[in-house]
């Protein structure tokens, strides 16, 4: 693999505001060009400094209606220099719809709630497809032509589907539970998939390894703090689609913790930029029972997350020593969100109450953020006119294997008076609204 530096004087550059590498825990700053991925003072992780009086300037002079409709929208506020990275990724991923949820916000008794729906994302359905256009962007800016990742589900479709486009080899790193429908659709896209025995966390750690062993970059980990920064964009979306007022409340999935602590940046962001009022936004952040490392230490009021051993039907959230998890309690104990979380029947009936009343399939990360959103709204939580947003992180048509069948009657006669006998059946059933709200009940 060769590696060629970031900056050549040939090349032209975005209009990025980024400026450095800084550390989350000792502040250190390095080169925004240098290859690393943890601080090496202290081994935390990294984060991305911008100059951002400039990049006001820029959002002075490039009004909203000229800018592009893709995950590079906001590129001042992205970490990528290379105009020609960023125009070979990503350039229908992002600025996904918000959708108005009247039926499911009946239900709730939220006269104002809203979807983020990255269920559509493209190219791979998820809201992976925002991080991991960042990492394949950088990549490219350094002139790699192959990368690994390590997958609970959804950040490997992103990577074979990313690195097909771009003409780069994907080597996807899977533990021993995952959702097998996304490890097919991997090597559908033509990567090479490795399923391991062991744990996301283990996985993660051996990876790491790997990575430092092989000089193969990994979306998830070398390429860490450029892979964050696109997970931001979601909040700045959010903002603009609801003519630039900020919600009341953001409620989204965690696993890593990469997306929720990445929310409160990009609210942080627009507050300095001064394009929108977003402090009093809170964050809250919905997890599996079986692994709520984050959710807990936040109902906790702790600073440090306690890792779990997952164990959970919602493997895409099935991360139990989550890097990012002291970020997002940081995030949301400022913004006086809060964390909860749902058993497995709970969010099987979150999925189910979602695609009941707003025709969307989630996943059971979705299917959890519903859930817990549920019991938020339940326990007073919001007020009833509160402008409340629910990210949908990911497609159920890629785990509907995994979820508990629905009985289906046998097969009739193709004949009239046998199918409306049968129809006479299907009316005698409960909707699928009765038995979602019935598991939910608590
Ligand atoms: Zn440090």
């Amino acid at each position: 693999m060769s590696i060629q530096t970031v900056e050549s004087p040939s090349r032209q550059r975005t209009r990025s505001c980024a400026t450095a590498l800084v550390c989350h825990r000792c502040e250190n700053s390095y080169p925004l060009e240098q290859a690393i991925f943890a601080c090496p003072d202290c081994g935390k992780g990294l984060d991305v400094l911008y100059d951002y009086e400039l990049a006001a300037r820029h959002f002075r002079d490039v009004p909203s209606a000229e800018r592009p409709h893709n995950i590079w929208h906001f590129e001042e506020l992205l970490p990528i220099v290379d105009a020609s990275a960023q125009a070979r990724v990503g350039q229908h991923s992002g600025y996904t719809p918000l959708i108005r949820a009247d039926r499911l916000g009946a239900e709730l008794g939220l006269s104002n709630l809203y979807l983020k729906d990255d269920s559509s994302n493209r190219p791979s359905l998820s809201y992976k497809d925002r991080v991991v256009s960042m990492s394949v962007a950088r990549l490219l800016e350094r002139g790699g032509t192959e990368m690994g990742c390590v997958s609970t589900g959804n950040v490997g479709t992103a990577v074979a589907s990313f690195a097909a486009k771009a003409g780069v080899d994907a080597y996807i790193f899977y533990p021993n539970a995952l959702e097998n429908t996304k490890a097919r659709a991997c090597m559908a896209l033509g990567a090479k998939v490795c399923q391991v025995e062991g744990n996301y966390d283990e996985a993660n750690k051996r990876c790491r390894e790997l990575a430092e062993r092989t000089g193969i970059d990994f979306a998830n980990i070398t390429l860490r703090p450029f892979y964050a920064e696109g997970a931001k964009t979601a909040a700045f979306e959010i903002v603009e689609q609801l003519d630039w007022q900020a919600p009341d409340h953001i409620i989204t999935a965690a696993a890593g913790g990469t997306l929720s602590s990445r929310l409160h940046k990009g609210l942080v962001e627009l507050q300095l930029l001064e394009l929108a009022e977003t402090d009093p936004t809170r964050i809250h952040i919905a997890q599996p029972s079986g692994c709520n490392p984050i959710a807990t230490a936040i109902l906790a009021e702790e600073a440090e997350i306690h890792a779990v051993k997952p164990e959970t039907a919602a493997h895409s959230l099935a991360i139990g020593n989550p890097g990012d998890g002291y970020l997002v309690i940081d995030a949301v104990l400022k913004r006086g969100g809060t964390g909860g979380f749902a058993s497995d029947p709970e969010i099987f009936a979150g999925i189910d109450l979602l695609a009941a009343t707003e025709g969307l399939l989630t996943e059971p990360a979705g299917g959890t953020t519903i859930a817990v959103l549920e019991k938020l709204a339940a326990t007073g939580r919001f007020a009833p006119d509160d402008t409340v947003v629910a990210i949908i992180t990911g497609n159920g048509l890629k785990t509907l294997d995994d979820h508990p069948p629905k009985p289906w009657p046998d097969k009739v006669d193709c004949e009239l008076d046998a199918m409306q006998a049968a129809l006479d059946e299907l009316k005698r059933g409960g909707t699928l609204v009765e038995s979602a709200r019935e598991q939910l009940r608590f």
